[in-house]
């Protein structure tokens, strides 16, 4: 499996997890957690894309993010 692949099925996980920790304070689930975000920043090469939101059907903003890890970038 490619680097590519695998952090962005790693970033669903994170999502995943996100949710969990959230309320939840299972100090195993917060280490995997930590390893997974720690994995996905030190190893994503990202891609960096940008992309049209709608707030309002007149308003709206430009967001920036990596398609592979799926972090947003403000700037
Ligand atoms: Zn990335």
């Amino acid at each position: 499996m490619d680097l590519t692949t695998k952090i962005h099925l790693l970033s669903n996980v994170k999502c995943i997890l996100d949710d969990i920790v959230k309320d939840d304070s299972d100090s195993d689930i917060q280490q995997i957690h930590k390893l997974v975000v720690n994995y996905i920043e030190s190893k994503c090469i990202h891609n960096i894309v940008t992309d049209y939101i709608d707030i309002t059907p007149d308003y709206g903003h430009n967001i920036r993010y990596c398609d592979i890890c799926m972090k947003t970038f403000t700037d």
